[in-house]
């Protein structure tokens, strides 16, 4: 918990670099949004920030929460899970690791295994590929809906 504490420290400190590069500023809308998605497991989509951040600041806009959440992509400071037709979810670990994703409600959840460059190693792509990056992604049911 301590480790996580500080790694959310060290963002907010690279994220205000990198906004200050810009010219832009962690604004408290800004600010509001970094830390509720710093303090949630389940990879919110904009509306989810919007309706837990509309509590602490009630005149944020879900334009503002959407334009916050991107800004913060554009920084390094999250990361954007897309799923074709579905809303966007944002993820403020940007390190290379893995999810469980819920087929029922949508949820996205964390979990770390080594095994996935090692399993990476074993897969040879079709000629005239070359792999840059990979994700890997379980599909089933969360606790809540019944897995
Ligand atoms: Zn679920
Ligand atoms: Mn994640």
């Amino acid at each position: 918990m301590r480790e996580a504490k500080k790694r959310q420290a060290e963002q907010a400190e690279a994220l205000k670099r990198e906004l200050g590069a810009r010219g832009a500023h962690l604004t408290r809308q800004r600010a509001a949004v970094f830390e509720f998605l710093s303090q949630v497991e389940h990879h919110p989509t904009a509306e989810e920030v919007y309706m837990a951040v509309k509590r602490k600041v009630p005149r944020i806009s879900l334009a503002t929460v959407y334009k916050n959440l991107e800004t913060l992509v554009e920084c390094g400071a999250a990361s954007k899970l897309t799923y074709g037709d579905a809303a966007a979810r944002y993820d403020i670990r940007t390190d290379h690791h893995y999810h469980m994703r819920c087929l029922d409600c949508g949820s996205v959840r964390d979990f770390d295994s080594g095994r996935g460059a090692e399993l990476l190693r074993q897969i040879v792509p079709a000629e005239g590929f070359t792999v840059k990056d990979y994700r890997l992604e379980l599909l089933g049911q969360c606790r809540k809906c019944g897995g």
